[in-house]
């Protein structure tokens, strides 16, 4: 199972603020859409709770240490990111994408195959960090610009990102 992580995060590597996200970038959301829908999603319980409701055409694995925290029907809970992943390959999927938030990234890291970042062309104030990575350890496979506009706040760079080793 192919095991991708998918974020936007700024400069100074902030991903949000008071369990928000921070900017307004139509062109990223639908990039996300496009690679997420009819897949399984892996999230922390703090990023499930900030969406309010499973993402539509995707099935959430939300991660919690609370063994009565509750998900909608057709969503599973895990307890760790290990038991998250190790029900996707349970479920036969050919591939699952991790969401976030920060605290499930920087365990993340380790785990993925690829990564799917959005790098925002700015540096705001948040609370929310990505986790430094090696970068020696991964292959830049796309680039792409997309200039800021009226429904883009800040230009970003589309790239992803494969383990070279
Ligand atoms: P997370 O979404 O990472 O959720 C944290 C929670 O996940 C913990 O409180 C705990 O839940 C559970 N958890 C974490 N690690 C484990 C573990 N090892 N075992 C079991 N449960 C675990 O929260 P963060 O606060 O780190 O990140 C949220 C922020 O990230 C928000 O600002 C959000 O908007 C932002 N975000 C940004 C994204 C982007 O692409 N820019 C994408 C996703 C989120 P419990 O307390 O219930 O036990």
């Amino acid at each position: 199972m192919k095991i991708s992580l998918i974020v936007a995060k700024a400069e100074n590597n902030v991903i949000g603020k008071d369990n928000q996200l921070i900017w307004r970038l139509s062109s990223d959301l639908k990039l996300f859409k496009k690679y997420t829908t009819g897949h399984h999603i892996i999230m922390g319980r703090k990023t499930y709770e900030s969406m309010g409701k499973p993402l539509p055409n995707r099935t959430s694995i939300v991660i919690s240490r609370n063994k009565d925290f509750e998900v909608p029907e057709g969503h599973f809970l895990a307890h760790s990111l290990e038991e998250a992943i190790q029900l996707g390959i349970s479920r036969n999927l050919d591939q699952v994408f991790i969401i976030g938030g920060a605290q499930i990234y920087k365990e993340a890291i380790q785990f993925c195959d690829e990564m799917i970042i959005t790098e925002v062309q700015a540096a705001p104030e948040g609370d929310a960090f990505f986790p430094e990575f090696d970068r020696k350890a991964w292959k830049i496979v796309h680039s792409e610009h997309f200039p800021k506009d009226d429904k883009n706040e800040y230009d970003f760079n589309f790239m992803i990102y494969k383990r070279i080793n």
